[in-house]
């Protein structure tokens, strides 16, 4: 059977296709005024100073780990429950990785064991860097106590929040920078947001602002007319870094800023879905996903996991059976340590055992705005056939 509902889909609106069009028609397809606004936007909405905008969340990431010097012989830690994007960055840069294991309850880095392994870092002069805390699900990492140890040893805070625009921490929105330097979004497709792809970092920084534009765009800035006028040569831009072409597209831009009008609906629709599978499964044998109080999650993801204790179908045969009643689910994440590419860094299978507990439990059931209840009553009826034996 054909995959009748995914597990994640872009809701695009009317008004979105005609800003994108007005876009078409302007003297600007890229480079124009659409990107700044869309910023702003995106800034305001955050209570952020300064937001840049990218080609992709991968990309803010690179030159977040840029802006804050994080090079060859540098340390970059993140958790292992994540895409390998979050990993990946550290490695652009020429520096290590290491992974700190899941809390069982929010399947966020566990900041408890974050302490323990400073701790010891610090005996052997190896303390990160970077550390880059990930918002699972759209759920809050623990920021507090995160911001409490990078001050204590001296590290800085990328927040990977590619789940989370439009989610909350202790009242105030993810990306405000209150508890972290740089804070990262991606709208790709399947997230809260869409600008088919596409990123953006926000820091209340100037300076890493500055930083994070210039490697962007190839390390280049431009000079004002009154620039180097020695011997009558033409000096408009100069190259001072070595950046890349990361830039968003005003096209880009003009469908993220018709998006965010309907974030808050966005994120509205996805907590109803998230309340009615709530109750829908409570019964099953099976754990939905538990909220901190600090949090107002954004629910991008909506993890079951399975716990088969007495001989029940485990992940991979309700994983198959759904797939098979044509529901798109998805699993998120394989333990980024597992990837054949870090296993040959010296990662090894059980480096971090509540991830791995975790990834042998986990399956994503479908959450998108435009997720009829019809559709999900036929994925409700679908899991409690396949749970039960
Ligand atoms: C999607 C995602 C990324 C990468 O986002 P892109 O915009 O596709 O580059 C990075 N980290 C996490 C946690 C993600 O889910």
């Amino acid at each position: 059977m054909t995959i009748a509902i995914p597990y994640g889909r872009q809701d695009i609106s009317q008004d979105d296709i005609d800003e994108v069009v007005a876009v078409l028609r302007s003297d600007f397809l890229t480079q124009g005024p659409v990107v700044p606004s869309f910023e702003n936007s995106v800034a305001q909405f955050c209570g952020a100073k300064y937001a840049v905008a990218v080609n992709s969340a991968t990309s803010a990431l690179h030159i977040a780990c840029l802006a804050l010097g994080v090079g060859e012989g540098d340390i970059v830690w993140t958790t292992p429950i994540t895409f390998v994007a979050s990993a990946n960055c550290a490695l652009y840069c020429g520096a290590e990785i290491d992974f700190i294991d899941i809390d069982p309850f929010t399947y966020n880095l566990n900041a408890s064991l974050l302490a323990d392994k400073l701790a010891e870092a610090e005996k052997i002069g190896q303390l990160p860097k970077v550390l880059i805390p990930v918002h699972l699900c759209g759920q809050s990492c623990d920021m507090a106590k995160i911001y409490e140890l990078s001050l204590k040893y001296g590290f800085k805070i990328i927040e990977d929040a590619s789940h989370a625009i439009g989610a909350k921490y202790k009242g105030e929105p993810i990306g405000s920078g209150r508890y972290s330097d740089i804070t990262v979004f991606s709208f790709h497709p399947v997230k809260i947001i869409t600008t088919g792809e596409g990123g953006m970092a926000t820091t209340n920084s100037e300076s890493l602002a500055k930083r994070m534009q210039l490697f962007r765009s190839h390390g280049i800035r431009a000079l004002s007319d009154k620039a180097h006028h020695l011997n009558n040569e033409i000096w408009n831009y100069e190259q001072i870094e070595l950046g890349f072409n990361y830039r968003m597209t005003d096209l880009q831009a003009a469908l993220g800023l018709s998006q965010m009008d309907r974030l808050n609906y966005f994120v509205e629709c996805r907590n109803n879905i998230a309340s009615r599978y709530d109750e829908a499964l409570v019964d099953l044998p099976l754990i939905t996903p538990w909220q901190h109080q600090d949090s107002n999650s954004s629910y991008h993801l909506y993890p079951i996991r399975i716990k088969a204790p007495f001989g029940e179908k485990n992940q991979r045969e309700i994983y198959d059976e759904l797939r098979r009643s044509g529901i798109g689910v998805n699993l998120h994440y394989i333990p980024v340590y597992r990837q054949p590419f870090y296993a040959s860094r010296g990662f090894f299978a059980g480096y971090c055992p509540e991830a791995e507990n975790y990834y042998h439990q986990a399956i994503s059931l479908p959450i998108f705005p435009a997720l009829s209840h019809e559709d999900q009553d036929y994925v409700i009826d679908a899991v409690k056939k396949a749970t039960v034996i």
